[in-house]
């Protein structure tokens, strides 16, 4: 049976993404930084009858919580298939770039990019052992530099010092890992799920949780002729689905 790590899954998107990957039959590590939040969205899944998910207490912020994750993770299975980077933060809402503090732009890379790359390391001896792994980072469209300075784009005005490049270098990132990997079964992907209802935003977001989860999910199932080192958006390119970086 496949095997499935996502970080920040003890609701929203990477909970959804969770349910969906169940569904096609992995058995899902449901990490989550607060062990009893995981417990109880495991148990909620399980009730569902969908009872291949373990809830993994997992802080991407936090060195000694992600070794640990590691080792528990290590002593349940010999390999991991997928491993889906969601856990992130926004950092507020206004983020003037001569106005928020070095102390939010420092929080919000802790998670958003330092994190992935912590866990990431972290587990890639498990992902090497599976035959065809997948590595999603969850990104957003507004990490897109390209279209950041195209005054036509409809979040143009949507500017910010700490989460908007903190998804552009999350982007950079995956580009980074992807040539890394090229020479392997590996596929690197980032996906921006859409502009989503979720605690994340106030549910501001006109999308549902269902439908990003399905995005990321998507990318966690592609198969061996499929594409690695993509930015997939649907909200950026609705024609293409693959935004410019
Ligand atoms: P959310 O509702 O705020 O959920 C975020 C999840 O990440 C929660 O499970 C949260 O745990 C977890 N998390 C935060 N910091 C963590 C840490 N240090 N270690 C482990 N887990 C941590 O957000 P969401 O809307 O589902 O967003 C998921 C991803 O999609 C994020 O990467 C976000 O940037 C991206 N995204 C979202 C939207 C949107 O419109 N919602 C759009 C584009 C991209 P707690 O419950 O403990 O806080």
């Amino acid at each position: 049976m496949k095997t499935a790590l996502i970080t920040g899954a003890n609701k929203s998107i990477g909970f959804e993404a969770a349910r969906q990957l169940l569904q096609n039959g992995y058995t899902v590590y449901l990490g989550s930084r607060d062990l009893q939040k995981g417990q109880q969205a495991a148990q909620q899944l399980y009730a569902e009858g969908l009872t291949q998910v373990e809830p993994l207490q997992l802080d991407v912020t936090n060195s000694a919580s992600i070794a640990a994750a590691r080792q528990a993770l290590g002593q349940k299975t010999q390999a991991l298939d997928v491993l889906i980077n969601n856990a992130g933060i926004l950092g507020g809402m206004m983020q003037p770039p001569l106005g928020t503090s070095i102390g939010t732009i420092r929080e919000v890379f802790d998670t958003n990019v330092f994190g992935v790359i912590e866990v990431t390391q972290a587990f890639i001896d498990l992902l090497r052992q599976s035959p065809a792994p997948r590595i999603v980072n969850v990104t957003s469209g507004l990490g897109s530099l390209t279209l950041h300075n195209d005054p036509s784009w409809k979040y143009y005005p949507v500017k910010g010092a700490a989460y908007q490049p903190s998804k552009a270098a999350l982007n950079a990132y995956t580009i980074m890992l992807a040539y890394e990997l090229r020479d392997t079964p590996f596929k690197v992907n980032a996906v921006d799920p859409g502009y989503t209802a979720t605690d994340f935003n106030h549910h501001s977001g006109p999308g549902s949780v269902t439908d990003a989860a399905a995005r990321v999910v998507k990318a966690a199932l592609i198969g061996p002729d499929g594409p690695t080192s993509q930015f997939f958006s649907d909200d950026n390119a609705p024609e293409t689905g693959v935004s410019p970086w």
